[in-house]
C-alpha cells in the first residue's frame, strides 16, 4: 500500500475537548455512568497488530546473541521501544546502555532496530567492539535515500520527531544536508540553499495523514520538491493505522497496548480518535487500565503497536472478559507475511558455531 492510498482523511473529531487527559490518555469520553455490565456487548481486535518484521528480527537477534556469545551482551538504546521486551531481555543477560562509552572494550554490542549514524559505527570500530547491527532494513532504506539525496547535493527535509533515535541515525547519514521538520508549523522557517533542489524523507513510524499534511505544506513552499522513491512510513505502521481506523469509527473506547516512547503506538491512539473513537488510551499492559474508563462503554476496541508482544494484548482481553465483555472478534484489514533475515554478521557466527 502506498502513502497516497492511505491518504483519505477519516472523519471524526478528537475527543476530550476541554477535559484534561489522564496519563497515557489521549481523550476522555463523556460517559453515561451506571450503565449495567450486561450492556458490555463487544470487543473488537485489530488485525494486524503487534510485532512487525523489524521488531521480531531485532528481538531474536538479541536472544540469539545471548545464546551464542553468552551474557552479557550489550545493547545500545532500547532494542525496541517496549519496556516489557527490554526487561525480559535484561533478565536473560542483555545490558542496555545509552552510549557506547558504557560498553567495555572488546565486548559485543547490538545496535537497536531504530538505526545508528555512521559516527556510532566509527566509534565502535575505534573501541574495538564486536557489533551486530539490528537496524530494521526499512530504516536502512531511508538511510540509503538520505545518502543518495545528499550525494546529489539536495537539501533534505526529514519529517519526524526531535530526539527520536531513528531521526538521529538518519540525520547522521547526511550532516549538513538534513534538517528536521516536525510538522506544518515548521515549514515557514525552512531555509534551503536552492529551492529547486529540495527533497523530503520521513521517520518510518509517523501518522500517514499528518505526514501528508506536512508534505503538502512543504510542496506549497517548494513546488519542485522531490519525493522519496518509495514510502518511508513502513508497511507495518501503515497497516496498523488502517487497522485501528477499522475498529475505531464507532468504538466507545479504544485501548492501544504500547509503551509511551513507542512512536507508532502513540500514533495509533491519535489515529483512533481522529477515526471517530469516543476515547482512546495507550497502556503498557492491563494493569494500567482504569475501571472508570469502562463506565457506560458497550464496545471496546483493542490494538497494539509494532513492538508489543501478543501476551500483553491477551492480558488486556482477559481483563475485559473478567469485567463482563464477550470474547474478542478479530477485524482483519491486511495480511502480513514479511520476514527479515537476521543480521549477516550474526548469521555468519551462527553458521560457524554449527560447523564447530
Ligand atoms: S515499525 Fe517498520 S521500520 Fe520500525 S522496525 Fe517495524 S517494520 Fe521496521
Amino acid at each position: 500500500m502506498t502513502l497516497e492510498q492511505a491518504a483519505p482523511r477519516v472523519g471524526g473529531s478528537v475527543a476530550g475537548s476541554g477535559a484534561t487527559p489522564a496519563p497515557g490518555s489521549l481523550g476522555v469520553m463523556s460517559v453515561e455512568l451506571g450503565m449495567p455490565v450486561s450492556s458490555r456487548t463487544g470487543v473488537r481486535l485489530a488485525a494486524p497488530r503487534g510485532y512487525c518484521a523489524g521488531v521480531d528480527r531485532a528481538v531474536i537477534t538479541v536472544e540469539k546473541a545471548l545464546d551464542l556469545y553468552g551474557a552479557p551482551v550489550y545493547v545500545r538504546k532500547q532494542i525496541v521501544h517496549n519496556k516489557h521486551v527490554v526487561s525480559d531481555l535484561e533478565s536473560r543477560g542483555a545490558v542496555f546502555v545509552e552510549e557506547l562509552a558504557e560498553v567495555p572494550e572488546g565486548a559485543t554490542v547490538v545496535f537497536s532496530a531504530h538505526g545508528v549514524s555512521p559516527a556510532v559505527h566509527e566509534e565502535a570500530r575505534a573501541r574495538v567492539l564486536k557489533t551486530i547491527d539490528a537496524t530494521c532494513p526499512l530504516v536502512t532504506k531511508v538511510h540509503h535515500e538520505a545518502k543518495r539525496f545528499a550525494g546529489d547535493d539536495y537539501d533534505i527535509l526529514l519529517i519526524g520527531h526531535a530526539g527520536h533515535e531513528e531521526v538521529e541515525g538518519t540525520s547522521g547519514e547526511a550532516p549538513g544536508h538534513i534538517q528536521l521538520v516536525q510538522g506544518p508549523a515548521d515549514v515557514p522557517g525552512i531555509v534551503v540553499r536552492d529551492p529547486s533542489k529540495v527533497a523530503w524523507l520521513s521517520q518510518t513510524t509517523l501518522s500517514v495523514d499528518e505526514t501528508l499534511e506536512t508534505v503538502e505544506a512543504i510542496r506549497q513552499r517548494f513546488p519542485e520538491l522531490l519525493d522519496p522513491p518509495s514510502d518511508d512510513i513502513c508497511y507495518a505502521t501503515q497497516n496498523r493505522q488502517l487497522a485501528v481506523k477499522e475498529i475505531s469509527h464507532d468504538a466507545d473506547l479504544v485501548i492501544v497496548v504500547g509503551s509511551a516512547n513507542s512512536s507508532n503506538s502513540v500514533r495509533l491512539a491519535e489515529v483512533a480518535l481522529e477515526a471517530g473513537a469516543r476515547a482512546a488510551h495507550r497502556v503498557d499492559d492491563a494493569s494500567e487500565i482504569e475501571d472508570a474508563w469502562l463506565e457506560g462503554v458497550e464496545t471496546v476496541s483493542v490494538t497494539s503497536g509494532a513492538s508489543v508482544p501478543e501476551a500483553l494484548v491477551e492480558g488486556v482481553l482477559s481483563y475485559l472478559t473478567e469485567r463482563g465483555y464477550p470474547d474478542a472478534e478479530a477485524v482483519h484489514s491486511a495480511e502480513e507475511s514479511l520476514i527479515f533475515a537476521l543480521p549477516p554478521e550474526l548469521r555468519r557466527d551462527l553458521r560457524a558455531a554449527t560447523k564447530g
